[in-house]
C-alpha cells in the first residue's frame, strides 16, 4: 500500500520482497547478457485486412530465450528493461532485426512481403536524442523505405509526451509512421490525440470484445476525424471480426487470423498466399 511514497516502502518491507528484488537484479544482469549474446529473438503477427484476410504487414514480438527458464513473454522482462534503462540497447536490436528481417522478405518475396512492419518502441527511447538519426541509418543500411516502418507507442507508458515530440516529428518527417497502441485502456486525452504527432491508433483487444461495439464504433469515427489509421487488435473470435468490419473497420489482428508466427511460418504464410 505504501508503493509510490517515498521512504515509506521499508515499514512493508519483507523476506519475499527482498527475493523478488534480487531477482529483479539478477534478470537485469542476465538480461544484458541475453541481448549481447543473441539470446532475443522475434516473432512476427501477421497484421490483415477485413473481411479477405489479406496479409497487409506484421508487427514484431519480442522473446527471450532464456538458458534456464525457457521461453519468456515479454511482461516478464520488459518491466526489468524500462527500470533498469536496458530497454535502450533491447530496441536497438529488435530494430535492427525488425529491419534486417523485413529486407529478407523483400529480397525473397517481393511484392508479396509485408508492405509495412509495426515495431514496439519505448517512450524512453524517444527520450535519446540520436533516436531519429539512429533509425533512418538503419533504414538507409537496409534499403528500407521508412514508410514501410511503423512504430508503435503503448498509450498506457508512462514518459512525457512533450518531451517524445520532437523525436516523433522528426521520425515523420523521415517518413516513418507512428502508432498509439492499446488504445482504450491508458490515458490518453483527445488534446494529447489531437496534438500528437501520430499516423495509427491501435484499439486494444478489451475494447473489440463485443459488449464495447459502441466505444470501437465512436473511437473509429473519432480516429477518422483526426485522419489516423486504426488496427483492431486481439481479434479472436469470427464475430468479434464481423462486427468490427460492419462498424468500418478495415484492419485487424488477433488469434482469429494468426498467431505470433517465427520468420519461417510467416515466409510460408507469404509463399502460400501467392500461390492462392
Ligand atoms: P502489444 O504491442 O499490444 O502486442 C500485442 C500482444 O497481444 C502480443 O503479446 C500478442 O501476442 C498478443 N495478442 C495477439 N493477438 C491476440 C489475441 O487475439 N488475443 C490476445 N489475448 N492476445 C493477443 P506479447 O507478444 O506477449 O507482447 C506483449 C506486449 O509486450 C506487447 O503488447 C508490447 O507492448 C510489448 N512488446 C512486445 N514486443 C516488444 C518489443 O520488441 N519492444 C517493446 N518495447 N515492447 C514489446
Ligand atoms: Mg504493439
Ligand atoms: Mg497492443
Ligand atoms: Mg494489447
Amino acid at each position: 500500500a505504501a508503493k509510490g511514497i517515498p521512504g515509506t516502502a521499508s515499514l512493508h518491507f519483507t523476506p519475499d520482497m527482498a527475493r523478488a528484488g534480487t531477482d529483479h537484479a539478477h534478470l537485469g544482469a542476465e538480461l544484458r547478457e541475453a541481448i549481447d549474446d543473441g539470446q532475443l529473438y522475434l516473432l512476427y503477427q501477421p497484421i490483415v485486412a477485413l473481411p479477405d484476410r489479406r496479409v497487409l504487414g506484421a508487427e514484431a514480438l519480442v522473446r527471450w530465450a532464456h538458458p534456464t527458464h525457457g521461453t519468456m513473454p515479454p511482461r516478464t522482462f520488459l518491466p526489468v528493461a524500462e527500470r533498469t534503462g536496458l530497454i535502450v540497447p533491447l530496441s536497438r536490436w529488435v530494430l535492427r532485426a525488425a529491419v534486417r528481417q523485413l529486407a529478407d522478405w523483400t529480397a525473397t518475396h517481393g511484392a508479396d512481403a509485408p508492405a509495412v512492419l509495426n515495431i514496439n518502441v519505448s517512450p524512453r527511447d524517444l527520450r535519446e536524442p540520436e533516436f531519429a538519426a539512429e533509425v533512418a541509418a538503419l533504414l538507409d543500411e537496409y534499403g528500407i523505405e521508412p514508410h514501410r516502418i511503423t512504430l508503435e507507442l503503448t498509450e498506457s507508458m508512462p514518459g512525457d509526451p512533450g518531451e517524445s515530440a520532437t523525436t516523433l516529428t522528426a521520425l515523420r518527417s523521415l517518413g516513418v509512421r507512428v502508432s498509439l497502441d492499446d488504445f482504450g485502456t491508458g490515458h490518453s486525452t483527445l488534446t494529447m490525440l489531437h496534438d500528437c504527432p501520430i499516423d495509427q491508433l491501435k484499439l486494444d483487444g478489451s475494447v473489440t470484445r463485443a459488449e464495447r461495439a459502441p466505444m470501437a464504433a465512436t473511437v473509429l469515427r473519432l480516429a477518422d476525424s483526426l485522419g489516423l489509421q486504426t488496427i483492431a487488435e486481439g481479434v479472436e473470435t469470427p464475430d468479434q471480426a464481423e462486427l468490427l468490419h460492419e462498424l468500418g473497420y478495415r484492419t485487424a489482428q488477433g488469434f482469429l487470423f494468426a498467431r505470433p508466427l517465427s520468420p519461417a511460418e510467416f515466409g510460408e504464410l507469404l509463399t502460400s498466399a501467392a500461390a492462392a
